[in-house]
């Protein structure tokens, strides 16, 4: 706790915690193991948070409360509002629901196609979870990932999802379809976990797949938190033969000099520049641009989100050979999956006439 009486405004408060954040902010070594610490802080204001030391530390908490786990370092100060109590509650009764359903079993997975342009063949699927809640019906990741993503639970969630991608792969393969890898959405204090490339190591040995079938999608802002661990926790995936993508490319804050570095698969072209394509010459200069540099760093391409065969063609003419979207298919179940992946080719690329 820091009792500050300078701090007269938020943005000096503000700026305070900022300050003592970054100084805390760095990594620890214990023996050989790099340590990295990451602090949040909730700041509450006299006289307007709270007329006594105890309200005041409440409602800190609950600000503190927000802001831990955030992607950024703006996002992990939070400045006390009285709307952050309930949210705080509902997070923390979401959260334990959460915890029950991934007991109970209700959380599944649903994959959608990434689909080669040129041939229209199924070259990989991503894993998208879902929550089959017992009152509200199927609940979409944005409203419960988040959640998750504030507590230790994500790490328990995004392992049972690593599990059970690794587990239906194997089983696609044993039904005859074989070599469709499975793409899986990695959050950020996941792949920061102490021994998490351990982990994708044991799990691939017990469901006995070819490392090559999965590859792990992380955002630009999970990577550049620390640039120089994000590389070697990469090239350790590298090694053991499990290719990573960087998903939603173009949304985040990459500079050029981080993505030269990181030894990355995969670009996910986000899908609002997909969707701007046929209206905005600046998204298409956009798209031809991270296409350029893609190509330069042989990477390979994925078009995020495309709806319509417009998009399919412009995405082709600008030379970017794998595409996912409800176009193609829509997120589904395994076993409807299966049915699709044995058809062999999801849509017949009508500019090539044979392939
Ligand atoms: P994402 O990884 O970028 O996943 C793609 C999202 O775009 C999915 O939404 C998918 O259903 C949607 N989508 C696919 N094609 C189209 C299209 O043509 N048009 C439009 N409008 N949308 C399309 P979903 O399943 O709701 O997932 C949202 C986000 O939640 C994901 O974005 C990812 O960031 C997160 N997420 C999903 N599954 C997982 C997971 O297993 N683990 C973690 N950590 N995050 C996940
Ligand atoms: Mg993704
Ligand atoms: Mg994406």
């Amino acid at each position: 706790m820091l009792l500050c009486r300078t701090a007269a405004s938020e943005q000096r408060a503000r700026g305070l915690a900022y300050q003592v954040l970054r100084s805390l902010h760095r990594p620890y070594w214990i023996e050989e193991r790099r340590i990295e610490v990451r602090f949040s802080a909730g700041v509450a204001l006299w006289p307007a948070h709270g007329s006594d030391v105890e309200e005041l530390l409440k409602n800190a908490g609950f600000a503190r409360n927000m802001a831990r786990g955030q992607p950024t370092e703006q996002q992990r100060v939070r400045v006390y509002e009285p709307e952050l109590r309930r949210q705080v509650l509902d997070r923390r009764r979401t959260t334990e629901e959460l915890s029950r359903a991934l007991e109970s079993g209700e959380l599944f997975l649903e994959y959608q196609p990434i689909v080669d342009l040129d041939t229209g063949r199924v070259e990989a699927v991503e894993a998208l979870v879902r929550w089959q809640h017992p009152a509200k019906g199927t609940l979409m990741p944005d409203s419960f990932v988040p959640v998750a993503e504030s507590s230790e639970l994500i790490l328990r969630i995004g392992e049972w999802i690593l599990e059970e991608a690794c587990r239906d792969a194997k089983r696609w393969d044993r039904q005859g379809v074989s070599g469709v890898a499975v793409c899986v959405n990695v959050s950020a204090a996941q792949f920061e976990s102490p021994g998490f490339v351990r982990k994708v190591r044991h799990l691939l040995q017990e469901a006995d797949i070819d490392p090559s079938l999965l590859e792990i999608e992380l955002t630009e802002s999970t990577v550049i938190q620390d640039v120089t661990e994000s590389v070697r926790r990469l090239q350790e995936l590298r090694d053991l033969g499990v290719r990573s993508s960087i998903d939603d490319f173009g949304t985040g804050y990459s500079s050029l000099s981080y993505m030269v570095q990181l030894p990355i698969d995969t670009l996910k072209i986000d899908r609002s520049f997909v969707a701007q394509l046929e209206h905005s010459d600046q998204a298409r200069v956009v798209v031809s641009t991270i296409i350029g540099m893609a190509n330069s760093l042989k990477l390979r391409l994925v078009a995020e989100g495309v709806e319509n065969d417009r998009q399919r063609s412009i995405m082709r003419s600008e030379s970017c050979r794998l595409a996912q979207g409800f176009y193609f298919s829509t997120p589904l179940k395994s076993n409807s999956l299966i049915e699709l992946l044995r058809q062999g080719r999801v849509f017949r690329p009508p500019d090539v006439s044979s392939v």
